[in-house]
């Protein structure tokens, strides 16, 4: 690698844990033990790389201002965030899921205005408008599956992977609105300064995943 320094900011739990081993093929692991370190800026093997570990849903503004050089992040994530000031290289294929419509089985009583509570507020507005359908949202920050349960909303707007979480609560999938897999992100600005180290670190990572897949 050049000796442009980069930060990378990654998104910490799942994502972080699947990404390591496509850093490590582009030649980047952590000094520090991760699972253990209370470090916020993670040392790497390679003197100018530094990795940030934060909140998946802060990647996006830490790049998208600069703060790291780059960052991975999963596209429900950068769905919401609209990508202002970000490029999109390259789809890691980690962390994949759906973002979808779920609630109880038997669906809701049409031409009724539905109460969708979602994390995912600009996608469930999205999805919706496309359809023409009036919705309200109410956004939440968790446990979104508890909602219909507790007649907080008739549907939610939330991540399925193996379907057991909904299963769990009695519910069920019901809309696809979004394949989600994580994604690198770029600052526009250091994409045109860094553009060396940037480009080879793409391509590295670009070959990582070819060979992951
Ligand atoms: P599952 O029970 O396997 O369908 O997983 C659903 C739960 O895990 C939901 O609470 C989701 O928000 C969360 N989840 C599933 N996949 C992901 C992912 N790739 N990234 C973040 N959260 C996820």
């Amino acid at each position: 690698m050049s000796s442009e320094a980069l930060t990378i900011a990654v998104s910490k739990g799942r994502i972080f844990k699947d990404a390591l081993p496509l850093l490590a093929h582009a030649g980047i692991e952590p000094v520090d033990d991760p699972a253990t370190s209370r470090k916020l800026i993670l040392d790497t093997n390679q003197e100018r790389v530094k990795l940030v570990i934060i909140r998946a849903t802060d990647v996006p503004t830490y790049v998208q201002y600069g703060a790291a050089d780059l960052g991975i992040a999963g596209k429900d994530v950068l769905l919401e965030h609209g990508g202002a000031g970000l490029y999109e290289p390259l789809d890691l294929k980690i962390a994949r899921c759906r973002l979808m419509v779920a609630g109880r089985p038997g669906g809701v009583e049409p031409g009724r205005r539905l109460r969708i509570a979602t994390k995912y507020v600009q996608s469930a507005r999205r999805h919706y408008a496309a359809q023409g359908r009036q919705v309200e949202i109410i956004k939440l920050y968790g446990s979104m599956e508890l909602a219909p349960l507790v007649d907080l909303a008739d549907l939610i707007v939330d991540l399925v992977d193996t379907g057991n979480t909904l299963k769990a609560n009695g519910l069920v999938p019901l809309e696809h609105i979004a394949d989600i897999s994580s994604r690198l992100v770029v600052n526009k600005a250091a994409m045109k300064m860094k553009h060396s180290a940037i480009g080879r670190f793409v391509d590295r990572l670009a070959e990582a995943v070819a060979q992951a897949d």
